[in-house]
């Protein structure tokens, strides 16, 4: 027997209706140089017909064409956000932190026809212009640039505002797209190897969306005003920009000021009341707050996910400045939400952390299986870790491959049976509580054991005069592998590596202590500011890190 019910498309069109019509006096407020600049969302469904009619009439852009766009967190981005796939086109949020080269690559590799630049990354462009394909024919830049960045350019420079200046503010958006065809397209950061991309449908990015306003996620309303500090290259900003249409969220775009201090100024100033970022961005934020004379009290949620969230972090903000913070986990593949932790009813606070530290629960829509190393089934008990495995509406059954070509699913990301390898090992509780060790790539096995990078380094963090901790595995000759310690201290910092040492042996076995420290000034970073183990664990191959050996006393 089939249902009788109506059978009508998920597509972001609907998000872009809904939002321009019922919730068309919500804003979208950017910080700029010169102040915030708002506009409501009818005004930016408005101009997002207008990009639309540009991108159709004057470039050419048909359905099934790639539009990328290469900007921050802003209006116009917004725009675009909402724009090419309403009318059909597939978009491609460029990473403006990647590589040159990988930049290049995924430009050519997603055949991008036109590319939404904002002014002031102009220049990172420009410098791989002469390594695109001719599949890029049209660039459209947002704000002041310099022309002549572009002399060598052979194909279309529009300016933004000047390309949708007076062209009609309603657009015939697509009603009748299949919610599978795709909407958007995120390339993987990965730090070895050419990035992947993942293709969201339409249907894959509006239920994605009704998590992400869902009571047990960030539960986004009208009455919330939501900071994305996320880039809106990074998985979506996970969700964030189509989600605030769905809900009416009034959103904070923090465009390229990203530092602490502007983050502090523009949370007290405009006072929204969720914000998601990764830790090494709330990190800094924190000491900001610390320092004092910014009010944050707005937020009522922050949701930290993108790497192990360190429990200092959560509790600094917690105790210090009264705000929740939330850990999550995701990945590109996965839409990013995975899992989201708010620990279960009738338990003290002090009680509820030890479930607030997990990355959390799954939604009902993500399913979630463990398998340990000759590929059996790993009981979900707490204890028990293998490499996680998921499933759903919003995860990645494959990559893309390029235009034209069966997408890819390589035997390490995938299952046989279609789920999606995450690569990251961990625990799940019988009621669900997911807990990380370690991507599989970076547990350090220690003499047949496995010791958890994230655990130490959240133990290392939790010291008062720790700024940052990353820990990776290095090569030893007796146990095969062993812990590398590598910190930033804070400013003015009074502990040495020994008081380090001690720190961590009373909270951890003492099997697990690295013999091996550095005191660095930063902590390598990937393009979306987490961790870069890889590149970590080649500079103390090449011997650029000052190693100090610590053994028992
Ligand atoms: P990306 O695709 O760049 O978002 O990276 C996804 C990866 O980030 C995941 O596979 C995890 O290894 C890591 N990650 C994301 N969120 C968390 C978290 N809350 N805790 C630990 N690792 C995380």
């Amino acid at each position: 027997m089939f249902s009788t019910m109506q059978d009508v498309p998920l597509t972001v069109t609907r998000i872009l209706r809904h939002g321009a019509t019922v919730h068309g006096t919500s804003t979208v407020t950017t910080w700029t140089e010169d102040g915030p600049v708002v506009r409501t969302f009818a005004e930016v469904a408005a101009r997002s017909a207008q990009l639309a009619h540009a991108l159709r009439d004057e470039l050419g852009i048909r359905e099934g064409d790639v539009v990328a766009t290469l900007m921050w967190n802003n209006t116009e981005h917004q725009e675009a956000y909402l724009a090419v796939p309403s009318m059909g086109a597939v978009l491609h949020t460029l990473n403006l932190r990647l590589p040159a080269q990988q930049l290049a690559y995924i430009v050519n590799h997603a055949a991008d026809r036109v590319i939404v630049v904002d002014g002031s990354v102009l220049p990172l462009l420009a410098a791989v212009l002469p390594q695109l394909a001719d599949t890029l024919e049209h660039l459209v830049v947002s704000g002041p640039y310099d022309p002549a960045l572009l002399a060598g350019f052979a194909g279309g420079v529009h300016e933004y505002e000047a390309l949708i200046a007076d062209r009609p503010t309603d657009f015939p958006w697509r009603d009748d797209l299949d919610e599978r065809a795709a909407a958007a397209i995120c390339y993987t950061s990965g730090t070895t190897g050419d990035p992947k991309g993942v293709v969201y449908s339409h249907r894959s990015v509006y239920l994605h969306c009704m998590q992400v306003n869902a009571a047990d996620s960030f539960g986004l309303t009208g009455q919330d005003t939501v900071l994305p500090v996320v880039p809106m290259f990074h998985v979506n900003a996970w969700g964030i920009p189509h989600a605030a249409f769905m809900s009416g969220a009034n959103l904070l775009m923090p465009d390229r000021f990203l530092q602490p201090k502007p983050l502090a100024e523009m949370i007290d100033r405009i006072r929204p009341t969720v914000s998601a970022a990764v830790p090494t961005i709330w990190n800094g934020l924190l000491d900001e707050l610390d320092a004092g004379g910014h009010d944050a009290t707005s937020l009522r949620m922050v949701v930290i996910g993108g790497s192990a969230c360190p429990p200092a972090l959560m509790k600094g903000f917690e105790e210090r400045h009264g705000i929740r913070v939330v850990h999550a986990w995701g990945m590109t593949e996965t839409s990013p939400l995975g899992t989201f932790a708010t620990p279960p009813a009738g338990l003290t606070a002090e009680q509820e952390w030890p479930y607030r530290v997990t990355q959390g629960r799954f939604p009902a829509s993500v399913e979630a299986r463990l398998t340990g190393p000759s590929g059996e089934r790993m009981p979900h008990d707490g204890v028990s870790a293998g490499e996680l495995e998921v499933r759903g509406p919003w995860i990645a059954g494959a990559y893309f491959a390029g235009a034209g070509r069966d997408p890819e699913r390589p035997a390490d990301k995938f299952s046989e049976d279609g789920w999606l390898r995450t690569g990251d090992v961990g625990t799940i509780t019988a009621d669900g509580f997911l807990t990380l060790t370690d991507r599989a790539k970076d547990v350090i096995k220690s003499g047949g054991e496995w010791i958890s990078s994230v655990e130490l380094e959240n133990q290392l963090m939790a010291h008062p005069e720790v700024a940052e901790a990353a820990v990776v595995a290095v090569p030893d000759e007796k146990w095969g592998e062993r812990p590398l310690a590598t910190v930033v201290l804070r400013p003015g910092a009074t502990a040495g590596l020994r008081e380090l040492r001690a720190f961590l042996a009373e909270r951890v076995a003492s099997w697990q202590l690295p013999e091996r420290w550095a005191i660095v000034e930063a902590v390598p970073k990937t393009s979306v500011g987490k961790f870069d183990k890889k590149v970590i664990r080649a500079d103390y191959a090449a011997e650029r890190l000052e190693v100090t050996l610590l053994g028992k006393e």
